[in-house]
């Protein structure tokens, strides 16, 4: 029986991703907020559609393009009446994709209100003595290392970082004291040599909901 147990966790942002932009009614970079409206032009056979987007500090607009001088005929009929009608489901779509979003805007607002789904990857919570953590983190989310851990395996920060200090925390290719300091990462890797007490309640935390 493996002593190890390997969990992912999944960290995304709780709100859509909002570009960082140039405002150019209140002349000032800020991020923007789409409210889910669609604005669509049919000219002749082509079509343009975007999502609009409002400056957090002064509504003002930027258009998000979704449709560039595609032909009519290209397009579902669904999908059409679907842009037409602002649908939330497709609207939450676009407005979810951090990728696509990046093509227009580079820069996107880290966020500190995050989600974090937890799935177990191999091993299993009877008795485990080493806790592995992989951390996923397709979106730019601003909570710290420490903080997160904290919250999620119900620890106190300081006792973060007194695992650390005893090498019973370690983060995989960093400097662990200062990795634990900055924003979560995609990919890192961290390894946390399990306490004899307390082991299964750190474990049942790392699982969360998903059981195992
Ligand atoms: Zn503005």
């Amino acid at each position: 029986m493996s002593e190890t147990l390997c969990v992912k966790w999944t960290i995304t942002a709780n709100e859509h991703p909002q570009p960082l932009l140039h405002c150019r009614r209140c002349c000032s970079t800020q991020p923007f907020r789409t409210g889910g409206k669609m604005r669509v032009n049919a000219n002749g056979k082509r079509i343009d559609a975007w999502l609009i987007y409002r400056c957090t500090a002064c509504d003002g607009t930027w258009n998000r393009p979704v449709l560039e001088r595609r032909p009519v005929g290209s397009i579902e009929p669904e999908i059409l009446s679907k842009l037409m009608a602002n649908d939330a489901e497709l609207v939450a779509q676009i407005a979810s994709d951090a990728e696509d979003l990046r093509r227009h805007a580079p820069r996107l607002k880290e966020t500190a209100e995050i989600r974090v789904t937890k799935s177990v990857l191999s091993g299993n919570m009877s008795r485990p003595r080493t806790l592995h953590i992989v951390l996923a983190v397709p979106q730019p989310v601003a909570p710290r290392l420490d903080r997160l851990l904290a919250e999620e395996l119900s620890l106190s920060r300081n006792r973060i970082h007194a695992l650390a200090k005893a090498w019973a925390l370690t983060v995989a290719k960093a400097n662990t004291a200062r990795a634990l300091r900055k924003p979560v990462r995609e990919g890192t890797e961290l390894t946390i040599r399990l306490p004899v007490a307390g082991a299964e309640w750190i474990a049942h935390s790392a699982v969360g909901s998903c059981g195992a």
